[in-house]
């Protein structure tokens, strides 16, 4: 940029200097890790309340890091976006998370789903999604029916015509999608229940205060009714409690995911926690 002398202009362009130095260094380590292949997905059970078995799983990116240990998504996930290398992580995710429903099958484990998340801009980019997957499939012989998809709330209704029709695509394959992270965004009711759609899973945000705020309870309450009036299944996520489980038992809610019953968990400890069928 050609300066003009200004202090203001002088300040704006440096402060942006070191943003984009920033970037370009995280771009670069994460680049690098993409090529030495250090994105693995972790694996989060699903429980069903009333039985207690394992229903389903959730997988998690992790980036374990020579420099930095495991990197949470939380970090990584939005310079990723930003600098175009979400597709690629993401595909690596899934390719992990169907070699390892490959493996559990081969060694004779109950056979769950897996379910993977997917950013708007790959629905967006629908074409080139449902080609990955289908060959994601084939190579790795995992039967669509065991895979699912997580799609938010915010990016199902941010454009609901094309979410809705990758979901049909998707459903007719036999691949399954959920709706994520549910309360968060907004929801017409009436695009809702045109997403041919099994779950919604309900944000940690509101289960986390469930039993000491009402209000949260209430809207709890009332998005379990809700999915259960479209004939969807209802899992609540974050529950790190028994209280919280006794509370949404006795509300209905169909399966949870927390810390309560296990955390994200390795692909080779998923396989234990699949052979015991209960935590520790
Ligand atoms: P999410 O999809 O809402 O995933 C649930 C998050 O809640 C996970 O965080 C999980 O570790 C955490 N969690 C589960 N149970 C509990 C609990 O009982 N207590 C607490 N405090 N936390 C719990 P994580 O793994 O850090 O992932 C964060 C977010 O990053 C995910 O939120 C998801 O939006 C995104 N993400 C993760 N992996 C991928 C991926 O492969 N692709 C894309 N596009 N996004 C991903
Ligand atoms: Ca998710
Ligand atoms: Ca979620
Ligand atoms: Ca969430």
């Amino acid at each position: 940029a050609k300066e003009d002398g200004g202090r203001g202009f002088l300040l704006f362009t440096e402060e942006m200097g070191t943003r984009a130095a920033k970037l370009m260094t995280m771009q670069h380590k994460l680049r690098r890790a993409l090529d030495r292949q250090e994105f693995v997905a972790f694996f989060q059970a699903q429980v069903d309340v009333a039985s207690g078995e394992i229903i389903g799983c959730e997988a998690l990116a992790r980036w374990n890091s020579p420099d930095d240990g495991m990197v949470s998504p939380g970090v990584f996930i939005p310079v990723a976006e930003e600098c175009g290398l979400i597709d690629a992580i993401c595909l690596h995710i899934l390719t992990d998370s169907c070699r390892w429903l490959a493996e559990w099958s081969k060694r004779g484990l109950p056979e769950i789903p897996v379910a993977v998340n997917i950013s708007g801009r790959q629905f967006h980019n629908s074409r080139q999604l449902l080609t990955i997957v289908d060959q994601t499939l084939a190579e790795t012989s995992v039967r669509p029916s065991l895979l699912e998809l997580e799609l938010t709330e915010s990016s199902a209704m941010n454009d609901p015509e094309n979410a809705i029709n990758v979901v049909r695509m998707f459903r007719d394959r036999g691949v399954s999608c959920s709706i994520d992270d549910f309360g968060t965004g907004y929801s017409s009711l009436s695009v809702l229940k045109r997403f041919p759609i099994r779950k919604l899973k309900i944000d940690r945000s509101f289960i986390m205060d469930v039993t000491k705020d009402p209000n949260d309870a209430a809207i709890v309450q009332a998005i379990v009714a809700l999915a259960h009036a479209l004939k969807l299944k209802v899992v609540a996520e974050g529950v790190e409690t028994l209280e919280q489980l006794a509370f949404l038992r006795s509300i209905k809610c169909d399966a949870i995911q927390g810390y309560l019953f296990s955390r994200p968990l390795p692909g080779e400890a998923m396989a234990d926690l699949l052979a015991r069928g209960k935590p520790h």
